[in-house]
């Protein structure tokens, strides 16, 4: 190890640390050198083996260390549009109000307007304790001058899949700028970037396949809205209803695009857009017929629970999905349909309503989860060597080894959680 390894090189004490891939370790501590995780367990193994010039940082008899959570569908330019859609309003209406919004104040917010709603709700997101985000856009952004805005951005630095959203139903949008997609990628660990498509009733199944063989070419996520609403369901059954009527007052001609399926997850898997690197999102409206593919093909589910409950006031099957195996990472979706983004939230959410799920499950959703179905399970999502130091410290924390997964899924702690510095 060279010098200046060992100079930086810290010693992180915990009552507790929850590496989430092996079981929890009380009086714990994790190594950190570089901002790389070199070696955890016990504190005093850890400091035995630790360079002598390492320094300790003790943070207290009650204090835990884990991963920073994963975010894996939230849509930050659309930050400034909390609290202005009313909840209950179901699907069709609730994309009413979304997009007359777009068009009347979203449209005419100049560039700086814009990149500071994203800025904001990356802080609200860092300040849940959130280290990787996978973020839907419609217009690329620049990461430097979001972190000319956000301080949070540059004391947090979190990592950002940005999927570049396809609203269009035709392939020829894939054309627009090769450049732009590349033009992000690893420059600063920020932020990288790739298609994805917004829904099967956006995109036509010839774009939806453009999109994923695009994401497949560069070994990146395909991610879609799936199975949200009732609505969706209604149209890709019928090509009729509430979608129907919106599609066509904005001028799209559905008869060309778009053919009916029996559900959305069918009509993935009739284009075999399934596979282990697509995310489907959302999952609330799906029959035994649908998870039979998920769990066939190895796509992963992104719940967001509480964007569901504040549109349509209904949950996605998580016991059902625990039950068959399916890969599980949670999301926030925007705040056009939520009031945070905090990814605790949504675990309190769903344990509330399914007591019966082992909390564990869905820290690991939180965490290691959401790194793997954004393809960085590798690098982040865990605490073991050779990870990102991407890690939270919790204080005032009155819960021991066997009940600190049931800990995170009802206690409010968005308060007493920081980054540790690496
Ligand atoms: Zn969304």
């Amino acid at each position: 190890m060279n010098s200046a390894a060992v100079h930086h090189a810290t010693i992180h004490r915990a009552a507790l640390v929850v590496p989430i891939c092996s079981p929890p370790i009380e009086d714990g501590a994790v190594l950190l050198d570089g901002g790389v995780i070199r070696s955890l367990g016990k504190f005093h193994d850890v400091k035995r083996c630790a360079p002598l010039a390492a320094s300790v940082v003790d943070h207290g008899p009650s204090s835990v260390i884990l991963p920073r959570f994963v975010n894996c569908h939230c849509h930050l330019e659309l930050s400034w549009a909390m609290g202005r859609i009313p909840e209950g309003l179901g699907f069709g209406k609730w994309l009413k109000r979304l997009m007359s919004l777009i068009h009347t104040e979203g449209v005419s917010q100049s560039d700086h307007e814009r990149l500071g709603h994203i800025a904001r709700g990356l802080e609200l997101a860092c300040g849940c304790g959130t280290g990787l985000v996978g973020d839907i856009s419609n217009t690329p952004y620049d990461i430097q001058k979001i972190s000319s805005i956000s301080s949070s951005l540059i004391s947090n630095k979190p990592f950002i899949h940005n999927f570049l959203e396809i609203i269009h139903p035709q392939t020829d949008v894939l054309a627009l700028d090769p450049q732009i997609l590349d033009a992000g990628d690893d420059r600063q660990f920020l932020l990288r970037r790739s298609f994805s498509a917004h829904s099967v009733y956006t995109c036509s199944r010839q774009a939806l396949g453009a999109i994923k063989e695009d994401c497949s070419r560069r070994g990146y996520p395909f991610s879609i809205h799936v199975s949200e609403s009732q609505e969706e369901l209604e149209f890709v059954r019928s090509a009729k209803g509430p979608i129907s009527a919106i599609l066509e007052s904005r001028g799209r001609d559905i008869s060309r695009f778009f053919r009916c399926s029996t559900s959305p997850m069918s009509l993935l898997s009739e284009e075999g857009l399934l596979d282990d690197k697509t995310l489907c999102v959302h999952c609330v409206f799906v029959d035994d017929s649908d998870i039979d593919k998920v769990v066939e093909t190895g796509a992963w589910v992104c719940l967001c629970p509480e964007s569901n409950l504040f549109i349509s006031g209904r949950l996605p099957p998580v016991d059902t999905f625990i039950k068959r195996g399916v890969k599980l990472c949670i999301g926030t979706d925007s705040l056009a349909s939520g009031t945070n983004l905090s990814i605790l939230s949504q675990l309190r959410t769903i344990f509330e309503a399914f007591p019966s799920v082992e909390p564990w499950r869905l820290v690991e959703a939180a965490t290691l989860g959401g790194a793997s179905a954004l393809g960085l399970g590798e690098r982040f999502g865990c605490i073991a060597p050779g990870r990102v130091g991407a890690l939270l410290v919790l204080s005032d924390v009155d819960a021991r080894a066997g009940e600190i997964y049931e800990f995170l899924c009802t206690e409010p702690v968005e308060e007493r959680m920081k980054p540790v510095d690496t």
